[in-house]
């Protein structure tokens, strides 16, 4: 079995995909006003969290400002202040905040990654460029024997993972259903649990409230008896 460490130093030494190598690093250089004494980390973001866990959060890319800038999934913009008092709530992280990597946040029977380990410009990745990383999600799946329960954040991760789950010879209903917030599907033993993405323009339009990503925990937690 590989070791998870070891998969993701592969991915922070990634370049296969250019357009995304030059805007991450373009972010990195030119920064945000607010972070501007700052040194960004501009690479791809690892996966973070418990290695042993059994529930699998999927996300989309890494945002310029937030993970592009601290190295670590989930952290120091909207989206982590969004997400994190949930899995607080849930019982899956020790503190309701995450913003840098130092921060002394874990995460307790969860494991964050992305479809995709580089910021996009406009948060919006190609499709070939999902595919491209495809590997690295299947890698960690293929070495986290425990896992019970993937909760896929968005309608692309939720596309994404069933792209690559597909693409393994997983075993999906078909028609596949469609992404919908609460949506619940049985993969080859495991369940994928779908949510609106927890981005500011989903939470500030009320679109995705806290009782929303709330729900999709407590079931996450159900599942797991
Ligand atoms: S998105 Fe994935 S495949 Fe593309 S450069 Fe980043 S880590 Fe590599």
């Amino acid at each position: 079995m590989m070791n998870l460490s070891e998969l993701n130093q592969q991915i922070i030494a990634c370049r296969r995909c250019t357009r995304l190598v030059s805007h991450r690093e373009r972010v990195a250089r030119e920064k945000r006003r607010a972070y501007r004494e700052e040194t960004y980390w501009g690479r791809p973001v690892p996966s973070c969290g418990d290695p042993a866990a059994r529930v699998l959060l999927v996300g989309l890319a890494p945002g310029g400002h937030g993970s592009n800038r601290t190295g670590r999934m989930f952290t120091g913009d909207g989206s982590a202040e969004f997400l994190t008092p949930a899995l607080f709530r849930a019982g899956f992280a020790n503190q309701p905040t995450s913003v840098h990597a130092a921060d002394g946040l874990r995460l307790d029977d969860l494991y964050i990654t992305a479809v995709v380990h580089c910021a996009p410009p406009g948060n919006r990745p190609l499709p070939q460029e999902i595919i491209r990383c495809h590997p690295y999600f299947l890698a960690h799946l293929a070495n986290m024997p425990r896992m019970q329960v993937i909760v896929a954040l968005g309608q692309i991760a939720f596309q994404g993972v069933v792209h690559a789950l597909r693409a393994q010879g997983h075993d999906l209903p078909a028609p596949m259903p469609r992404f919908a917030h609460g949506g619940e599907t049985s993969v080859s033993g495991l369940t994928l649990l779908a949510s609106y993405h927890p981005s500011r323009q989903n939470t500030q339009t009320g679109r995705l409230t806290s009782a929303m990503l709330d729900a999709v925990f407590q079931r996450a937690r159900q599942l797991l008896g």
